[in-house]
């Protein structure tokens, strides 16, 4: 069945948790054996387009990189557009920029000034919510090009992270919750 119980027990066993990945004391969460299974990749792309009603989403905002592999094909079911925020130093042309804290340092993500008109309905997708910062980075870029955010959807929020109260105006949803 497609009820959203069994995608989210689906989401949740299709993962693999990789201890101190990127750096000791970080659990990974590994959503590539979900992107390699057919029905899985079907399911989720399935379940975040299935939010929104076709038409009513001008452009899909996919953040780099995993979000760019969800995005692209919700961007098709959706009717929308497909625009990709980069981290700093990758688009070739005139970008808006925002920027979050780490716990050591700062990022810096970036989208093409043009790429989302006055007016125009965001949707934002990525893989994984966790503390927030990139999400509510993103919110910002579609801030400063003047559009309108949608939505904020995700494979899976971290939720012990509470990354969902840096977003103000924005109600995130995710597929799945840990
Ligand atoms: P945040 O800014 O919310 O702390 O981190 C979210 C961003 O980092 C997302 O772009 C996401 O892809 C990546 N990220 C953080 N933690 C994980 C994780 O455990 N697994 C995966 N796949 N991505 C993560």
């Amino acid at each position: 069945s497609s009820a959203p119980a069994d995608l989210e027990s689906r989401i949740t066993s299709g993962m693999r948790d990789v201890p101190d990945f990127p750096k000791e004391g970080v659990v990974f969460k590994d959503i590539t054996p979900l992107l390699a299974d057919p029905e899985s990749l079907r399911a989720v792309v399935a379940g975040i387009a299935g939010r929104y009603a076709r038409g009513s989403v001008d452009a899909v905002l996919g953040l780099e990189a995993r979000g760019f592999i969800l995005g692209a094909p919700i961007a098709l079911e959706l009717g929308a557009g497909f625009v990709p925020v980069r981290k700093a130093g990758k688009l070739p042309r005139e970008t808006h920029r925002a920027s979050y804290d780490l716990e050591y340092g700062s990022e810096t993500i970036e989208m093409h000034a043009d790429a989302v008109g006055p007016g125009s309905r965001v949707l934002i997708v990525d893989d994984v919510l966790a503390t927030g910062g990139t999400a509510r980075a993103a919110v910002e870029l579609v801030d400063k090009a003047g559009g309108t955010v949608v939505g904020f959807s995700v494979l899976v929020e971290l939720g012990f992270l509470q990354g969902r109260r840096k977003l103000t105006d924005v109600e995130p949803h995710a597929l799945a919750v840990l």
